[in-house]
Formats: structure tokens, sequence, C-alpha cells
């Protein structure tokens, strides 16, 4: 099934539309029932054409606040180009409060580029990939650390290996003004929307700004600042005289940027979010739940640099990502 919109929208007419996409759901209260997803489309003019998401998991708020207040903001004739904003990209899982969606159990972010023939998570992607990242130039997906990990807040993106479409990311990434820039190795980077639109050659970039199921006055400012950065970095916006934060190049590193709980129990965080950390280090200790005479297991560092993520929930199991280590990134490299 190709889902359709409930206003048709030409994507072409200057002026600030709005508009849902329909998504039929049958439910025991409903029985022909619909979810309608809020699509904002702004436009004025000639111009690059940027796609904004937020809600790609349910459980992650700045992007759906910040592009809420953005959606019923901004005017037309404050931009030059197009703006498209879906401020919940899964919705039912939006609506839920939860990474997956509690109507297939699906990761949004594993489901693109979508199935047509897929269910509700795969048809949804499908209609966002051929209908919006498509006629993008710039595709902007907003995540935090959702209910499970926290952040310190960054800008994420891929090392890529087309060097003219890396240079252009690095260079929006140190526009946007998150305090960390960061190139992620993704631990599985099938089906994300990060890929089909990197694929796609698209300028991509992410977030990962807090998390732990809340929003902070700080995380939601990086969050409208790195909008509006971005909307100037690609003269959108027209220049402000308002400087740009520096921010920080990092990656994970190839060994030892994860580290995963070895045992089930009760995870005891020894560094701050942020904090320095070097190799060999002791960052946190696991508190057994089940013998109460054994001392708890010393989680070590494998490598210097920064505590970007931890665990967001003390009680942690077995193969859990708990921690995530930055180290400082030279981007000469990538010849910008
Ligand atoms: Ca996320």
């Amino acid at each position: 099934m190709i889902l359709q919109l409930t206003e048709k929208i030409s994507f072409e007419e200057d002026g600030k539309f709005r508009t849902f996409l329909k998504i039929p759901h049958s439910s025991n209260t409903s029985g022909w029932g619909s979810l309608l997803l809020p699509i904002i489309v702004i436009k004025n003019g000639e111009g690059p054409t940027i796609l904004f998401t937020g809600g790609n998991h349910g459980d992650e708020y700045e992007g759906p606040i910040a592009l809420r207040k953005l959606a019923n903001t901004l005017k037309p004739e404050d931009i030059q180009g197009q703006l498209i904003i879906v401020p919940y990209l899964n919705y039912p899982a939006v609506l839920a409060g939860t990474r997956l969606s509690p109507v297939d159990g699906l990761n949004m972010n594993r489901a693109f580029p979508g199935n047509p023939q897929g269910t509700m998570t795969s048809l949804i992607a499908d209609y966002v990939f051929r209908e919006l990242v498509l006629r993008s130039d710039v595709v902007l997906d907003f995540h935090s650390g959702g209910n499970s990990m926290i952040f310190e807040p960054c800008v994420v993106m891929h090392e890529l290996e087309n060097q003219e479409q890396m240079s252009k990311t690095i260079a929006a990434a140190h526009q946007f003004g998150a305090p960390i820039s960061l190139v992620l190795r993704e631990l599985d980077s099938d089906g994300m929307l990060d890929t089909v639109t990197e694929n796609a050659g698209k300028i991509f970039l992410s977030t990962e700004l807090g998390g732990g199921g809340f929003v902070s006055p700080r995380t939601l400012r990086i969050a409208e600042n790195g909008i509006k950065n971005i909307l100037r970095h690609f003269s959108i916006l027209a220049p402000s005289k308002e400087t740009v934060p520096e921010t920080r190049f990092m990656e994970t590193p190839d060994i030892g940027g994860y580290i995963m709980a070895s045992s089930e129990g009760l995870f005891e965080p020894l560094v701050e979010l942020g904090g320095s950390v070097s190799e060999g280090q002791v960052i946190g200790m696991i508190h057994s739940l089940t013998d109460i005479d054994v001392s708890p297991v010393e989680i070590h560092s494998q490598t210097d640099g920064i505590l970007i993520t931890r665990a967001g929930r003390a009680h942690v199991k077995n193969w859990d990502t708990i921690a995530v280590i930055a180290a400082d990134l030279d981007i000469s490299k990538f010849e910008i």
C-alpha cells in the first residue's frame, strides 16, 4: 500500500501548507480508524530543500518540540528555499512514548527505504523516503538517547567515501554549532534513514542531544539554535551577526569506543558525561542483584577520550551498551 496525504500538496508552490499522512490503523476501539501524521511544508522561491525529522524514535523529544515550534512560527517570507518538517516520524511510537512502534514492534531507523508491502513502520518509511527524502538536498534527523541512554549533546555524521559529500557534511556539522560534532561508527547501519539518504547523495546530519526520556533547556536550545544555524548555512535564512558556537570534532574509535555491560546489575557511573577518561581507567561498576557478597564488576575504558554516552537506566543487562567513549578527530584528513 502506498500511503496518501489527506490534502495533496504540490511541493512546488510558494506558501505554508499543513497536511497529514493518512495511516490506516484498525484497532479494537476503531475498526476503520486512521492515524494522521503531520507534515508541514514552507516554501518561498528558489533555493535548497531541507527535510527536518523528529520522533524517528518515539522517546526522544528535542526534535519533536523544536520542530513543532519551528513549524508554528516560521513564515514563507522568512526563507528562501523550502522546508519540509516532520516532527513525529514514527507517530505511533511518539504517541506511546516508546522507541519502537507499538503497532508492529519495528525500529523506524532500521525500516528504510521502507516497503509498500510491509507493516505500518515500513509504510511510513516508504512514503518518507520516496516523497520527502528524494526531493530534498539536505536531511537533518533529530535524535536523543531515548529512555535507555544519555548523550553529551552532539551533531552526528558518518565517514563517507565520497570526499565532496564528506566535506559538505563536515562544513554543515561545523555550522550546526553543537558542543561536539561526532563522526560515528554505527554498530549496525542497514535500514537507517542516515544510510539511504547518504547513499542517495544528499547531505545528512543527525543529532544525539540528551536522552533519558526528558529534555533540558540546554539541549533544546542546542536543537533550536542548530536549526537556525543550518538554515543560515544553506542560505535558506538570511545571515546573522550571531557567531556560531565552537564545536569539537570527535569520533568513536574502531576499538574500545563502545563499552558493553559484562553482567546484569546496577550500574554505578564514576565519570560525568563529557568527562575525560584514559585507557584502563575504571569508569563505572556493576553491582550484582543476585549475590550480595560479591565485589562489583569494574568497567574499564579501553581508550583515551571523553565519555559521550552512558546508560540512562541504572539497571543494566548483559551486553547493553553502557558507555561510549569518543576521541578527538583531526578533520584536516577530509580535505575541507
Ligand atoms: Ca535515537
